[in-house]
């Protein structure tokens, strides 16, 4: 590996050519006033193309991706996504459509929105749809914005409270408390599900609805959920699916049934779109007949004829990301669900429960396995036993990147000590899985015969072990000439 020199900068380099400027006005400097004058000199890095280029792609080696190979972070499903969609996305017409173009012109954009729309629906069975919100945390707050706005409208004005397992993800307690509710935090039972007689003591009419995610952080499904729905729906509650991870769902439930009265899903989770390191993303929002009348303007409605964008509903909640969303975003979902069909995205869900369940077996001897059930597309396993030894989780973690892998996300959720939850995701073959096997289990047996190899791991990374605390607080990402700052 190149050593990683970061300043490469000398004075002179150039890695452009440029007409002379041949403007009388600007280099007699009498437009600008002095005082708008630079009066230092701006620092740049000073690089020939060449070095440019090696630059760029260097970094652009050091990052881990799906393509580098198995990246089984769970609840985040980091699956292959097919390239056919990213060339859809940069499709000219997609990829340049302004989005104040007039509605005759954008019927294709319009049409492809509202199927998408019509598509999730059907997915999950719900009957209306926005497909605005950035993200699944913003989709979470869009629909407890509208838990309010319909409970507000009944002139139900007591609701303050937003119930919501211990082991939910935490943008679920976020976002109920940016949209104005206290967050009561329910029990998890022994057997990794919700602590059905705990929720049932606090649904009372201050509950303005109950957040769940099925299947659980846990990788099982809370088959309870029937009896949840009663429980809460009998004191007025309303209930939310948090549906970010859709993976082991499609076609197979239909979160509808399940009585839910609202959810979101992340599109770029399970419907194709890279994520991590912040790119754009979308949390789509589905709804029953209780909460359509509240969703967010524009509505995107097909009169048989044409595709118009309906801004009068009386009593939405207005809007929650400029225009209509990341559009490039739903170019891909639409592709994938239109490739895949039914059948297909059926498939996507078996064999994402039948990958991580494949995994789960090869790894369970060595591992320890909280709640000892078949899981659904994830599972729980914990470093509970390498404990003995002196290793935490946080070092199996790192000694995953010395074999060129990616390790599964650690101390989530958070009522599991030395917690991993892996997600292998249906894009992953058995050889891929067996060799993942493989090396958490020579893991496993190195913690126990050579636990150092594991407290001073990473070793074959362009950088070792990083102080974590440091490396968050003291982000250095900017170039300044001559100093490393940090
Ligand atoms: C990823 C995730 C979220 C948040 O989605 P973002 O798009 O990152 O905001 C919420 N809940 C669960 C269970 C998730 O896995």
């Amino acid at each position: 590996m190149e050593q990683l020199v970061f300043e490469k900068s000398k004075s002179g380099r150039k890695a452009y050519t440029l007409p002379v400027c041949d403007l009388e006005e600007y280099s007699s400097q009498s437009l600008l006033p002095d005082k708008f004058k630079r009066q230092t000199e701006l620092h740049l890095p000073e690089l020939s193309e060449t070095e440019v280029a090696r630059h760029f792609f260097g970094l652009s080696k050091l990052n881990y991706c799906i393509e580098s190979g198995v990246y089984p972070l769970g609840s985040c499903t980091m699956k292959y996504n097919p390239k056919i969609n990213e060339k859809l996305a940069s499709l000219d017409g997609f990829a340049n459509l302004h989005p104040h173009i007039d509605e005759d012109s954008a019927q294709g954009a319009l049409r492809l929105m509202y199927e998408l729309g019509e598509s999730l629906k059907k997915i999950t069975g719900f009957t209306g749809v926005t497909l605005q919100p950035a993200s699944g945390s913003q989709g979470e707050l869009t629909g407890i914005l509208l838990f309010r706005a319909y409970h507000l409208d009944r002139g139900d004005t007591k609701r303050n409270k937003i119930l919501i397992p211990d082991s939910a993800h935490g943008t679920n307690p976020a976002s109920s408390t940016i949209a104005g509710y206290q967050v009561v935090s329910i029990k998890s039972d022994s057997d990794g599900r919700v602590n059905v007689e705990d929720l049932k003591k606090y649904c009372d009419d201050t509950v303005a609805g109950f957040m769940l995610t099925n299947p659980n952080t846990v990788g099982l499904f809370e088959k309870n959920i029937l009896e949840i729905e009663k429980a809460v729906h009998g004191c007025g509650g309303l209930m939310y699916l948090d549906g970010a991870n859709l993976n082991a769902l499609l076609g197979i439930v239909n979160p509808a049934d399940m009585g839910f009265d609202c959810m979101h899903i992340n599109l770029h989770k399970t419907f194709s779109t890279p994520h991590g390191g912040g790119g754009p993303g979308a949390g789509p929002v589905c709804v029953n007949d209780k909460l359509k009348p509240y969703l967010p303007v524009p509505q995107i409605e097909f009169d048989g004829k044409k595709y118009h964008l309906n801004y009068d509903l009386p009593k939405t909640i207005g809007k929650v990301h400029s225009f209509f969303g990341n559009f490039l975003v739903f170019v891909r979902a639409y592709a994938y669900i239109l490739i895949n069909g039914t059948e297909g995205l059926k498939e996507v869900s078996k064999n994402a429960i039948i990958n991580a369940n494949y995994l789960l077996s090869k790894l369970k001897g060595k591992y320890h396995q909280p709640f000892k059930e078949f899981c659904m597309h994830e599972f729980l396993i914990t470093g509970e036993n390498q404990k003995k030894f002196g290793v935490t989780t946080k070092d199996i973690a790192k000694r995953i990147l010395d074999f060129g892998l990616y390790a599964p996300t650690i101390y989530f959720p958070l009522i599991v000590h030395e917690a991993m939850l892996v997600e292998p995701t249906e894009t992953e073959t058995k050889e891929r899985l067996d060799q993942y096997a493989e090396i958490l289990l020579q893991i496993a047996d190195e913690a126990e015969k050579n636990p150092e190899i594991l407290l001073t791991a990473p070793h074959n990374t362009p950088i070792r072990r990083v102080d974590d605390a440091r490396a968050a607080r003291f982000v250095n990402v900017n170039y300044f000439k001559g100093e490393t700052k940090g």
